[in-house]
């Protein structure tokens, strides 16, 4: 490993100072030693042989006590203190013993007599050489050592894994500083305790044999998933209110340890005792959940999404067909949430879906699972029923729950539900089948005038109205050249001649008949087709105005209604004006009908596209007006030619007020009275829409009104008698 010293190193060499001041016995000495050691410098006398050691370290010194200047002592004593490993063999002359104790107390390493045999000093200066090596050796041997165990415990401790080991008996010896960070013990709190002190106890039978590992190799414990305690935090008082959650408590840990063993004679030594590394996987854990839980859940309302819905169905089906139970599948469909959306902006609408998921769920059981799979359309599953009275219970039990306001910022808003229910097993066998099949019976419900719910029967199977299918047929229904425009005559109330015609589109369902715009185009916006629909629709009634213009037929304005969605389009008046000069110059003579909430939604936005339509001539007028949220002030600041009178308020004209003696019944007269004086003060032309009978025309005409549509005149009709009424009028 880097940092470590490893390899084995070339033996020291060994270097010999003689100090002799005899330049006989020097000069011999030095051939004696010169094959011993690697490298000999001499010195005659203590000044000499200081000045050398001050410049180079030497590994032996070979002293002659009695020299010139000083003595030999002052060498050895300079040496204790500046070369403490150079040895040194002290040559003297003086016989005595104290002479050799003095010497030997100096510090001297060998003490020889002079005279004395050549041998005698080779001896000496070899034993003096191995004995320097040996000690350098083991010098270095420990500074290794402790190098190496330094670098250890720094790889030991810097690692965000907790390594302990633990004694036979399973008591902790050793815990790297990780300890602190991840259960929060001070490594002291746990040294020489039991590994049972941070195992909660719910886990002890877990942590068994696993902490405290004595297998090796492939069956010790590897990636062991565990929990193991936290240690409270001190100063927090730990009763039931300020307890902390189970996580707060708990670590999640992963787990690889093993036994160890001194190493033994026949294979297994005796058991020292366990190693182990410990990692807190909570943020991985944290992050996985995280994952699964969107991948599952809507996010708005946090309930389960579609996917999660179907697999909790499968299940429950699986367990009814097994048990012979029973179970429903509720399809519910907000009403008129859309309405909403449109006005009100959709974080109102977001937080309206929220508030109703919530509401909800108060009213099921543990074990119902209610999902948000998508728009304003939850599913339930109630698995067990005992009987259709029960899921009729609970249908009724969201119906009456919802029939309390949502206060959502400072709007007041009632919601309400239509619910189709299909039931395990009578209305199908399998997951795809029960949920079409409550789809289809919702949408009965929706028929049956909202707010309510139906139980799907083999009757409701044949009409097949379900919005799934709906959704899907109108896809193909493009292609197939299934849709047709019908066109309803606007009358001018003074000529009695046709002004206008309205084109409205029809679905020519290969089964179902003719189906109208009201069953379809809610669901086309919601689906997306809207797009491609308005398109056709635009073509189709462009190239109807250019074959009545061909014709020399008596000029009409060709109204097209629009759809919010489609004027949302980045690009709208861009692609309207492309669509339009493929049949004609310019705009004149088409209109477009709008309503007031495509307006509430992104007025600054509309306005500038409506400005570019206007700009190439396209009339515009305020569809079924005075049943939108909006006020009158923003009619101001657009290119509006004609509003359009709601038939709700036209309805209810017939009555002449204060007829039979009955006492006047203010009716819609002065709301209509009201519009029509508003309207002629900005210089715009007012119709009344749905006008049915010679009554309610008489009153929109002394009201004030320009022109009209409806069934007392035409209903709509097709193109083919839309032209003979057209020609009718010249001839
Ligand atoms: P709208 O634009 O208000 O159209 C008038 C609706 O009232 C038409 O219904 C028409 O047939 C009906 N109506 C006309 N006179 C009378 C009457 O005297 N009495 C009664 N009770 N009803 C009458 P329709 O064709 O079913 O269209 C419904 C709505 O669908 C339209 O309301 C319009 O908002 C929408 N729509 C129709 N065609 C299109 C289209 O091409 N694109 C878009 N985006 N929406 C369309
Ligand atoms: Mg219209
Ligand atoms: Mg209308």
């Amino acid at each position: 490993m880097n940092g470590i010293p490893d390899s084995q190193p070339t033996p020291d060499p060994i270097d010999l100072l003689i100090v002799e001041d005899e330049a006989r016995f020097l000069e011999s000495t030095r051939l004696l030693l010169a094959g011993t050691v690697d490298r000999i410098d001499v010195a005659g006398s203590v000044t000499e042989a200081l000045s050398l050691l001050a410049t180079r370290e030497y590994a032996l010194a070979l002293i002659d006590l009695r020299l010139p200047d000083a003595s030999g002592h002052e060498i050895m004593a300079f040496l204790r203190t500046h070369q403490p490993d150079c040895r040194a063999i002290v040559l003297s002359g003086d016989p005595r013993i104290e002479a050799a104790i003095q010497s030997l107390r100096m510090g001297a390493h060998d003490y020889l007599r002079k005279p004395c045999e050549p041998e005698e000093i080779v001896k000496a200066v070899r034993n003096a050489a191995r004995g320097y090596r040996l000690e350098r050796d083991h010098a270095r041997m420990t500074q290794r050592l402790e190098q190496s165990e330094h670098w250890h415990r720094l790889l030991v401790n810097i690692s965000p894994d907790v390594i302990y080991t633990l004694d036979a008996e399973g008591r902790f010896t050793f815990l790297n500083d990780s300890i602190a960070s991840t259960l929060g013990f001070p490594r002291d709190e746990l040294v020489g305790h039991d590994y049972l002190t941070i195992v909660p106890p719910g886990e002890a039978e877990n942590a068994r044999h696993r902490l405290n590992e004595r297998r090796t190799g492939a069956r010790a414990t590897r990636n062991f998933e565990l929990r193991l305690k936290r240690r409270p935090a001190t100063g927090v008082k730990t009763d039931a209110a300020s307890a902390g959650t189970a996580e707060e408590a708990q670590a999640v840990v992963e787990l690889s340890s093993l036994g160890m063993y001194r190493p033994g004679v026949q294979g297994k030594g005796e058991f020292l005792g366990s190693y182990g590394i410990i990692r807190d996987i909570g943020e991985r854990k944290r992050a996985e959940a995280t994952i699964t839980f969107q991948a599952y859940h809507d996010l708005l309302t946090g309930l389960p999404n579609r996917a999660l819905f179907k697999d909790r169905l499968g299940q429950a089906i699986v367990q009814a067909k097994r048990h012979g139970q029973t179970l429903a599948t509720l399809f519910l469909d907000m009403d008129r949430f859309k309405m909403v959306n449109d006005t009100l902006g959709h974080l109102v609408g977001d937080a309206l879906l929220q508030a109703v998921g919530q509401r909800l769920r108060v009213c099921l059981r543990e074990g119902d699972t209610l999902s948000r799979i998508g728009g304003d359309e939850f599913m339930l599953l109630l698995p067990q029923i005992r009987s259709r009275e029960n899921a009729a219970a609970i249908a009724d039990k969201i119906l009456s729950a919802l029939r309390q306001p949502f206060h959502i910022e400072g709007n007041e808003l009632y919601v309400g539900m239509s619910i189709g229910i299909a039931i395990y097993p009578d209305d199908g066998e399998d997951i795809e089948t029960l949920v079409k099949h409550a789809d289809i019976a919702m949408y009965h419900a929706k028929d049956n005038g909202r707010n309510n719910y139906r139980f799907f029967s083999s009757e409701l199977r044949n009409s097949l109205t379900g919005r799934l299918v709906l959704e899907n047929e109108m896809r193909h229904a493009l292609d197939n050249g299934e849709f047709e425009l019908y066109y309803q005559p606007r009358v001018d109330i003074d000529s009695r001649h046709i002004r206008g015609m309205e084109a409205l589109v029809r679905w020519n369902h290969p089964t179902r008949g003719l189906v109208t715009p009201d069953d379809f185009i809610p669901i086309a916006e919601e689906c997306g087709l809207i797009a491609p629909i308005g398109d056709w629709v635009l073509d189709a009634a462009c190239g109807q105005a250019r074959r009545w213009r061909d014709a020399a037929l008596p000029p009409v304005t060709l109204s097209i209604n629009l759809s919010p969605r489609q004027i949302e389009h980045p690009r709208f008046a861009e692609r309207f004006g492309e669509q339009v000069r493929q049949y004609m110059d310019d705009g004149h003579g088409i209109e477009i009908e709008i309503t007031e909430n495509t307006l509430m939604r992104d007025t600054e936005g509309a306005i500038g596209k409506l400005r570019k339509l206007a700009d190439m001539g396209v009339e515009i007028s305020i569809d079924d007006f005075g049943t939108g949220y909006s006020s009158l002030a923003y009619l101001k600041k657009l290119p509006v030619n004609t509003i359009k009178i709601d038939r709700a308020f036209i309805r209810d004209l017939d009555q002449p007020a204060g007829s039979g003696g009955e006492p006047a019944k203010a009716g819609s007269g002065p709301i209509v009275a009201g519009i029509t004086a508003m309207a002629k003060g900005l210089d715009l032309g007012v119709v009344a829409e749905g006008v049915e009978t010679r009554g309610q025309l008489d009153r929109i005409s002394a009201l004030g009104c320009d022109a009209y549509q409806g069934f007392l005149y035409s209903r709509a009709v097709d193109a083919e008698q839309a032209t003979r009424m057209l020609d009718r009028q010249i001839h």
